[in-house]
């Protein structure tokens, strides 16, 4: 269970970024999440809500678009999407694949005032 310390590196990128670009409040965060973060969605969004209690951040929305990862196929070599962790090539079953994305966790857009 990660998702804590992530809402905390969270609000702290927020905190900067309300210094750097002015802003007072944050209305709404959308993250974009790899499939293969090893993050809950629901536990996100749980301690989202605590981590940014009394924060300028303070019942903000949290919107999560999950996005596939992407991997290197070296049997087919061509670059396949991956859904989770531990699966295959979509296209032949292979194992045999170089991930090359779907770790991030990234803040798309922020709605601040
Ligand atoms: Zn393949």
């Amino acid at each position: 269970m990660h998702e804590m310390a992530l809402c905390e590196g969270l609000l702290q990128s927020l905190e900067d970024q309300a210094q750097s670009q002015g802003f007072a409040k944050v209305h709404a965060v959308w993250l974009e999440i790899g499939a293969l973060a090893t993050v809950e969605p629901d536990a996100l969004r749980f301690n989202f809500d605590i981590v940014m209690h009394g924060t300028l951040a303070d019942s903000a929305t949290l919107e999560i678009a999950e996005v596939d990862g992407h991997a290197w196929c070296m049997q087919c070599s061509t670059n396949v999407p991956v859904k989770r962790h531990g699966e295959g090539c979509p296209q032949c079953g292979s194992y045999q694949l170089q991930i090359l994305d779907g770790q991030q966790i990234r803040i798309k857009q922020l709605e601040v005032a």
